[in-house]
């Protein structure tokens, strides 16, 4: 090491120093005494990586005192106490965005939240027969009236709801599911992997465009536990393809006495062809055909909360409860009363699309957008935002969270020009509001798909681009 980093290091306050002048600034008054010692030694020992880690050289003069490090070390304590998760404005267009959170919840599953976090609930609690009840009751019926399932399970996410199938049915044995279908959701939900930690084998037969049954029939033998269909819901393959039908699939299980499961990844109620949009099967559709055991999220195009829904024939419902790993994957009380409330919605199919903002989002006529964007044009017009220039653009929105990924949503876009500050500046002074406004950059302008921007959220849009421009 250099002289003049040595020289550094011996430099570099002492945390008694530090201490000393927080204590005069009445840091306890912010957090206790060993998260102050604990943050100070970090600070300080960062700016000693620093130091070491320097390629070139720190001038002497810029290195930080005393009153340098308390400062800093008072800025990490205040930071604890403001809120690290936030809302914020999706102006993205990506509809079910994994990064922000993916379906919004309902006015009414928030109620229920609410309701039922402030006190005691009957979770677990019979109140018919006065004893001890089961969690997953307070959703099956309205799952299976909805679905037309015999019973159902809910985990905390369709990753666990898959894992857990695949260890209660297939573990030891083999699972088959075509090369077409060996996905990839999120970076961390792979097929082969999810298998590997089921302690299930996975048995891949076809190749990447083409699986035939006989496929599937060749690879069954005395190991095969399960027939696996994947759907692939964050990609297509086209052009030269084949793949098994369900129905086919179904028959073959049945020849074999092999359940089939399906994992639908986003779990649709409705039929989105009624809004122009594409073909997506829905759970009911894939009951129909015979499969034994499906599964979905509850926060793709269900639009409700993060949970893992597994339905099916009562028969293989009931091994999957009884699988200790269950009860590692189980879900809390707020995602149960969420969920709720959420399904209630499909009880009228007609409603469900008003009522759910991922599944308006999704399914809104292109003519409301451009009126909201139209509006949201005339609120801005209306303010003293002089260097700033607006336009409307048509153009397209995504489904997102691995849902719909070749459908073109029809957008319109309000595109803002700064003439005082480049677009990328402009985004990011606005990811960094208190209520961030999260947009798109396209050249020099900044874009805000109204898809997925509610009338809610304009007061944060008006009121972000004030505070940007203004300092
Ligand atoms: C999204 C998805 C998953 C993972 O679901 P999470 O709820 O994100 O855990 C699994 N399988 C398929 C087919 C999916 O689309």
């Amino acid at each position: 090491m250099d002289e003049t980093k040595k020289e550094m290091l011996k430099k570099l306050p002492k945390i008694d120093e530090v201490l000393l002048i927080l204590e005069k600034q009445n840091i306890y008054d912010l957090a206790p005494r060993d998260i102050v010692i604990a943050t100070c030694r970090k600070v300080v020992q960062d700016l000693r990586e620093r130091i070491v880690n320097a390629m070139e050289k720190i001038p002497v003069e810029s290195f930080p005192d005393a009153a340098i490090v308390a400062g800093k070390v008072e800025k990490s304590i205040r930071g604890l106490s403001n809120y690290s998760l936030r809302r914020v404005v999706n102006a993205t267009g990506v509809i079910l965005h994994t990064n922000l959170g993916r379906a919004p919840l309902c006015p009414e599953a928030l109620e229920r939240i609410l309701d039922v976090g402030k006190g005691y609930s009957n979770l677990e609690f019979d109140l018919g027969k006065g004893e001890r009840g089961q969690r997953y009751d307070h959703v099956s019926s309205l799952l299976c009236a909805l679905t037309g399932a015999e019973d159902a399970l809910i985990v905390n996410n369709n990753a666990a709801a898959v894992l857990l199938a695949l260890n209660t049915l297939a573990q030891k044995k083999e699972a088959i599911v075509s090369r077409g279908e060996l996905i990839e959701i999120g970076g961390e939900f792979r097929i082969p992997e999810i298998m590997q930690k089921s302690a299930t084998k996975l048995r891949e037969v076809g190749t990447t465009n083409r699986t035939r049954l006989s496929d599937y029939e060749k690879a069954i033998n005395n190991k095969t536990g399960l027939i696996m269909k994947v759907h692939t819901s964050n990609y297509r393959i086209v052009g030269f393809t084949e793949e098994a039908d369900i129905e086919s699939l179904v028959a073959l299980g049945k020849n074999h006495g092999i359940p089939v499961m399906y994992d639908l990844g986003s779990g649709c109620l409705i039929d989105l062809e009624l809004y122009g949009l594409q073909h997506e099967p829905t759970v009911r559709e894939t009951l129909t055909k015979g499969c034994d055991v499906v599964t979905f999220s509850g926060d793709k195009l269900l639009g409700g909360p993060q949970a893992g829904i597994i339905v099916g024939k009562k028969e293989v419902l009931e091994k999957i409860k009884k699988n200790p790993l269950n009860r590692a994957l189980r879900i809390d009380k707020f995602t149960l009363a969420a969920l709720e409330a959420t399904l209630m919605h499909y009880l009228n199919p007609a409603v469900a699309p008003r009522k759910l903002r991922a599944l308006k989002a999704l399914t809104e006529s292109v003519v409301d957008v451009k009126k909201r964007a139209e509006k949201l044009i005339t609120k801005l017009q209306k303010e003293t935002f002089d260097s700033l220039e607006f336009s409307l653009r048509e153009d397209f929105a995504a489904a997102g969270g691995g849902s719909l990924p070749t459908q073109q949503i029809p957008t319109v876009l309000v595109a803002i020009k700064n003439k005082k500050m480049t677009a990328t500046k402009m985004e990011e002074k606005l990811r960094r509001l208190e209520v961030p406004v999260i947009v798109r950059v396209d050249k020099d302008e900044i874009l805000f798909d109204l898809r997925t921007v509610a009338e809610d959220d304009f007061t944060f849009v008006i009121e972000g681009l004030r505070q940007i421009i203004s300092n």
